[in-house]
């Protein structure tokens, strides 16, 4: 396994959190945790807005819970107003960032060509880019889900990527927020695409893919249960401490 034998337990906030309940719910996932020394054999990553990244990095410093950035540019710095670059997400000690999402190619049009800028200059500032793939519902109704997948990987991954610097989310679009997730073959078949599509790319199956979509305490049982899943992206369910726990808890 490209980063440890750990279960990646990811929390997407997306444009969800103010102060008050960003800290409580910070809180309460460091509460869960009895000792900062605790190995529960999972790595516990939160990503909540860009607001708020700077204070939840420092809430959580030295305890077993890292962050992410849900985005970033592909510049350094300079005149992209709005913008926030890979230096500033290292500055504030954030070791992460979602780049791709799905929400992210369809809102605001990143193309699997800006995703590898993103990313590349992401691992350039030594930060682990989260690359999010995955096929719209169009999409597998017609057959052509592992072509989209391969053609995302190909092309949203950088040049400078390696097994062991980045880490692929696959997250069908169709699944996300909708409450659908994706058969445990689907995911078994779709994961196992992408280690193919690796071994093609970087010369290694070996690579850290996480599944996303819709998941929950409920199902977060069944979607451990295959080898192939080496972690989860969350996106509603972190924004509830105990469910959140939960599906970390349910991958050990
Ligand atoms: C996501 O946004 O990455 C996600 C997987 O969302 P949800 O868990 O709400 O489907």
């Amino acid at each position: 396994m490209a980063f440890s034998n750990k279960k990646i337990i990811a929390g997407n906030w997306k444009m969800n959190g103010l102060k008050q309940d960003s800290w409580q719910l910070t809180n309460d996932l460091l509460n869960k945790f009895e000792s900062p020394d605790d190995n529960f054999g999972f790595q516990m990553i939160i990503c909540p807005p860009a607001t708020l990244l700077s204070e939840i990095t420092s809430m959580v410093e030295g305890s077993p819970i890292a962050t992410g950035a849900q985005n970033c540019s592909d510049r350094l710095n300079g005149a992209y107003t709005g913008e926030i670059s890979p230096i500033m997400v290292k500055d504030v000690g954030a070791k992460f960032v979602i780049l791709g999402h799905s929400e992210r190619r369809a809102y605001y049009g990143e193309t699997n060509e800006i995703v590898a800028l993103k990313a590349q200059s992401a691992l350039d500032q030594g930060l682990t880019p989260i690359i999010c793939i995955g096929e719209t519902l169009e999409q597998k109704e017609v057959g052509s889900a592992l072509a989209v997948i391969e053609d995302q990987f190909m092309n949203s991954v950088p040049v400078n990527a390696t097994v062991d610097n980045i880490i692929i989310a696959y997250e069908p679009v169709w699944a996300i927020g909708t409450g659908k997730v994706a058969t445990l073959q689907d995911i078994i078949d779709i994961h196992s695409k992408i280690r193919e599509v690796a071994e093609k790319k970087l010369g290694s199956k070996n690579i850290t893919i996480l599944y996303g979509g819709s998941v929950k305490p409920t199902n977060a049982k069944e979607v451990f249960s295959t080898d192939e899943v080496n972690g989860v992206l969350v996106g509603g369910a972190s924004l509830n401490a105990d469910d959140f726990w939960n599906i970390a808890m349910a991958s050990i």
